[in-house]
């Protein structure tokens, strides 16, 4: 047996064409979606994320901004610029680029964010927002996993979903938005025990660990649908050096998966799709308010 592909790719194109859509809808309202992107520091894979953002801005036809600082800037720089655009009606979503150099608090950084532009779903309203199942900008790359789902047609209501990761960007929300779909949900991590004995039993098996190729197939549920969130390297020494690699080993788990997702082409292109998806959102909730105002 050989999995299906979700294709990240392909469904990314489907949701950025309808965007684009959307975005020459509502600048015929008179409104420009723009998303304000920070960058601190020369880390080379947070320079290529933020590249890739803001072409993904400009080809959906929304403006971007962009505010590059030294790895050694003031802190309060930083917090001084997220203050103008707070006030700037013609932002719509914030985002800075993490991992943040050491002299900065994240979480403060994070929380200086308005929540009505936090459209990286970080900020500790909008998760909260998020475990209540209230309206919230959900985190991108979850979010992004759950069309994923929906789009595969896998079923999550009543599955059996098992979550290896508990990070606040991917593991735990991750697990808030299969709890909200109706799966009942294991979150594993670094201290779990017996972690194949959670993840043979997992119908839904999503996996943000950071190791490359670290589940292999036996350690899957013959027909499952698996996930694979990591974003890593292929370690010297080994065939494909240096190659993309998820946390999965996509060789042995594609022949018991039912569904898989590849990397690259799997999780990742979803991620800048959901973060267009949520500035758009953002400019339509300010419409709303102006043409409530009008
Ligand atoms: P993270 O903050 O480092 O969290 C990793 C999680 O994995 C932690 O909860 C850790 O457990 C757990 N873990 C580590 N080793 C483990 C082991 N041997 N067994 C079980 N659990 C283990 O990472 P992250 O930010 O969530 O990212 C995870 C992966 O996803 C990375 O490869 C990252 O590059 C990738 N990623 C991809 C996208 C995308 O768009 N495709 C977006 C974000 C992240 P503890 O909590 O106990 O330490």
């Amino acid at each position: 047996m050989s999995a299906r592909i979700l294709d990240g790719n392909a469904l990314s194109a489907d949701v950025r064409a309808r965007l684009a859509e959307q975005v020459s809808q509502i600048k015929l309202r008179g409104i420009t979606p723009c998303l304000a992107v920070i960058l601190v520091g020369d880390n080379p894979a947070s320079a290529v994320y933020v590249r890739n953002k803001v072409a993904g801005c400009e080809k959906a036809g929304m403006r971007s901004l962009r505010f590059d600082y030294p790895a050694d800037v003031a802190p309060q720089v930083v917090l001084d610029k997220i203050a103008e655009l707070n006030a700037d009606d013609s932002v719509h979503g914030i985002l800075v680029q993490l991992p943040l150099p050491p002299q900065f608090d994240e979480k403060a950084v994070l929380e200086a964010i308005s929540v009505d532009k936090d459209v990286d779903g970080f900020h500790a309203e909008n998760v909260g927002r998020l475990s209540q199942g209230q309206r919230a900008f959900f985190p991108c790359t979850p979010h992004g996993v759950m069309k994923l789902l929906e789009a595969g047609h896998v079923d999550v209501s009543g599955a059996d979903a098992v979550v290896i990761g508990r990070s606040n960007i991917v593991g735990k929300p991750m697990a808030m938005l299969l709890t909200q779909a109706g799966a009942t949900v294991t979150v594993c991590h670094s201290r779990t025990r017996d972690l194949a004995s959670h993840t043979r039993r997992a119908d839904i098996l999503v996996v943000a660990i950071g190791r490359p190729m670290f589940v292999t197939g036996d350690m899957i549920k013959p027909g499952a649908a698996v996930i694979d969130v990591g974003m890593n390297r292929i370690p010297a020494g080994m065939p494909n050096e240096g190659k993309l690699c998820g946390d999965v080993d996509f060789a042995s788990a594609k022949d018991v998966a039912g569904a898989i997702t590849p990397v690259p082409g799997g999780v990742g292109p979803m991620t800048i799709t959901m973060l267009l998806s949520n500035t758009l959102e953002s400019a339509e909730r300010q419409a709303e308010r102006q043409e409530g105002r009008a």
